[in-house]
């Protein structure tokens, strides 16, 4: 389980739903009319016609527009639940997710509700990850004490993040102190 990902992205596939069927039912079937009032000179019905079926059209085009989000979630979740540190500048991020703006796509899916338990910092132009359980049983959390500042932080062992006042970088170790 990825603890990225909200169920709102595991919503079943909008094809299983009858309504939408009808809508592009109705939409076809406004669309398929509209060569036959043109040639009978009924341009105004054919083009109430065509405005018709982009109504009917909407819901489709939303439930599309939804899924291709969904799986920009996927993918970006994907990515984060495989990342060693707890931040990652979004440069980087940028580089390595093969998708068009991950960051601002990322932004989109925490407002859409899809991805949770990360957050954008654009201040510092990092992404923080904040899922708690993420590698939690296989890896063990230790205290560590920022070197700049004396804040201590919870991170796991063996791992790099950022301390969460300063930003200094910290190393998943105990021997955090010199
Ligand atoms: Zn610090």
């Amino acid at each position: 389980m990825n603890p990225f990902i909200t169920d709102k992205v595991n919503q079943k596939s909008p094809f299983k739903k009858p309504s939408l069927y009808f809508c592009a039912l109705m939409a076809v079937a406004c669309l398929a009319v509209f060569p036959g009032l043109i040639s009978e000179g009924k341009g105004d019905s054919a083009f109430l016609g065509l405005g018709i079926a982009f109504l009917f059209a909407l819901p489709l085009i939303k439930e599309l527009r939804a899924m291709r989000e969904r799986n920009y979630a996927r993918e970006i979740a994907s990515y984060l639940n495989g990342l060693p540190a707890q931040t990652i500048d979004m440069e980087t991020m940028e580089k390595k997710i093969p998708i068009a703006e991950p960051v601002k796509k990322l932004a989109r899916c925490i407002d859409k509700g899809y991805l949770t338990n990360v957050s954008l910092d654009w201040e510092h132009k990092i992404v923080v990850l904040t899922a708690k359980n993420r590698l939690v049983e296989k890896e063990q959390y230790i205290e560590v004490r920022c070197n700049s500042c004396g804040a201590s932080k919870l991170m796991i062992r063996g791992r790099i993040a950022n301390c969460d006042y300063c930003g200094s970088p910290l190393v998943g170790t105990e021997k955090q102190d010199i």
